[in-house]
């Protein structure tokens, strides 16, 4: 038999939020078999490797040694050989002081198929998330990206009386240790004093932070500022339109790294809205759904149907398709919807919502039901271990339900335990549950809830600080985020 060869992808992930990486990187990653990644590569891509990929960390991590680069190459080609599908993720682009070329030149040894897929670079990407145009009318006309440390780890050889020459902005990267020798050599090299500089740490993630200066004065800003890496150091006069173009600092939420707990197919819209307002996300789902079998009742017997999520309505036209049935199997019933997404999904597919209670959870759902049900039986539509608070409260009120479980919440594993988030996102009680399942470790200082049966589970699973939206909605759990 021969040996099937596999296929390795080097994929450049951007600077460090996921909204930054690029869509054919997210297909090859999330195709992958394998995923071989680097320190600099941001949580919220590391959140997109598939659960079942066996995850290899070549970085260094906590002042660790990094995998030795012919050890990684090696690591490569073995993978590829057993006839998987590897991605190789590198933070920023592969082709940018990234070593991607050794590596294909690793490969193209051994005949190993490969595809590279360019990433946002830091030195370049890094600058646009802070304000700073490398290049600017009648201020830079050229950009120029340079290593201030060879891959041995030494300080490399600039030529800096050349670099001085050019007029263009210089983007240095590796130089957070050598802010002092930068500034100094191209000072030396007749660059003048007051030429604006910058130093740029952790672009394009929560912990972005730009430090400015001159040439003369931005090592003692650095050494105040206690400057660390990974950080980029700019030298030209464009640092200074900063000032005035900066745009990610005005945003209510910048700063904040947010993790969203929710099931991947419903993160997008909470996603998004986060970083319209400055948030570097982390969607790590938590849970997942997952339909289970039943048979579709009978539903003339019922004069309400409640529905309490948008996958029970999916799992209910799911179930009717499956059957050969369609929305007039309903019939006369009236409609009950736990809150708006709920009667979103419902009136996408034809249906009016006849009631919704004024707050949008399971108890106040069948509070407002009992109110108006009278003794028509109701089919609750529903997980299969959905929140007892609803089924508690109709039964109290002795009101005539039966309960049609059409999905079940399983609890995933995302495999990454993600560094410096300050804020977790909950949007139901299962979602808390399974982030404590995935990381039990994982100390995160705030939980943000969508509504008090979350913000309980969140309590039971020892959050300290628990805020609770005033309604539950996505907008009002985004406003509450943006209070603390
Ligand atoms: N291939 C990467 C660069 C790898 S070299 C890219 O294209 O971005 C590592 C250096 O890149 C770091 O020492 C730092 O200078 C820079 N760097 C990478 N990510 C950065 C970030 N988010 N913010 C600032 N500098 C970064």
């Amino acid at each position: 038999m021969t040996l099937k060869k596999g296929h390795v992808a080097l994929i450049g992930a951007g600077p460090g939020d996921a909204g930054l990486f690029t869509l054919r990187g997210r297909e090859l990653l999330e195709a992958a078999d394998c995923v071989v990644y680097d320190r600099l590569v941001g949580d919220g891509v590391l959140a997109m490797m598939p659960p079942a990929a066996e995850k290899i960390n070549v970085g260094k991590t906590g002042g660790g040694d990094s995998v030795p680069q012919r050890e990684i190459e090696e690591i490569l080609v073995r993978e590829a050989k057993k006839g998987r599908r590897v991605a190789r993720l590198k933070g920023g682009d592969p082709f940018i002081f990234g070593r991607g070329g050794e590596e294909i030149e690793a490969l193209n040894r051994e005949g190993i198929p490969f595809e590279v897929v360019p990433g946002v670079t830091s030195a370049l990407g890094g600058p646009a998330c802070a304000g700073i145009p490398v290049t600017h009318r009648g201020v830079a006309r050229s950009v120029h990206v340079i290593t201030a440390h060879t891959k041995e780890g030494t300080i490399a050889p600039v030529d800096y009386d050349a670099l001085a020459k050019l007029g263009g902005t210089l983007v240095f990267l590796m130089g957070a240790s050598a802010v002092a020798e930068i500034c100094a050599e191209l000072r030396r090299a007749g660059m003048a004093e007051e030429t604006r500089a910058a130093a740029l740490e952790n672009a394009g993630t929560a912990a972005q932070r730009l430090i400015t200066g001159t040439l003369a004065t931005l090592t003692a800003r650095c050494a105040e500022e206690k400057l660390r890496s990974p950080a980029l150091i700019i030298a030209g006069e464009v640092t200074a339109l900063a000032g005035e173009f900066a745009w990610k600092k005005f945003l209510p939420l910048a700063g904040r790294k947010v993790i969203v707990t929710r099931p991947r197919e419903r993160a997008g819209r909470l996603s998004a809205m986060l970083r319209a307002r400055g948030a570097e996300v982390v969607e790590l789902p938590c849970i997942s759904t997952r339909r289970i079998e039943a048979e579709l009742p009978d539903f003339s017997k019922y004069g309400w149907l409640g529905f309490t999520s948008v996958t029970g309505v999916e799992a209910l036209f799911a179930l009717l398709a499956e059957k050969g049935r369609d929305i007039r199997d309903i019939g006369a019933a009236k409609i009950a919807a736990i809150g708006p997404a709920t009667a979103g999904a419902l009136k996408e597919r034809g249906l009016v919502t006849n009631y919704m209670p004024e707050v949008y959870d399971g108890l106040h759902l069948a509070r407002g039901l009992a109110e108006i049900t009278y003794d028509t039986p109701v089919l609750m539509i529903r997980a299969k271990e959905g929140s007892p608070e609803l089924t508690a409260e109709l039964a109290a009120r002795k009101i005539n339900f039966t309960e049609l479980p059409l999905y079940e919440t399983i609890y995933e594993q995302t495999g990454i335990i993600p560094r410096g988030a300050d804020t977790a996102i909950f949007t139901s009680a299962s979602t808390v549950r399974g982030f404590k399942a995935a990381m039990p470790e994982l100390e995160i200082e705030r939980a943000c809830c969508i509504g008090e049966q979350t913000a309980a589970a969140a309590r039971r699973a020892g959050f300290k600080r628990i805020i609770t939206a005033q309604r539950a909605t996505l907008e009002s759990l985004i406003d509450t985020l943006e209070e603390i």
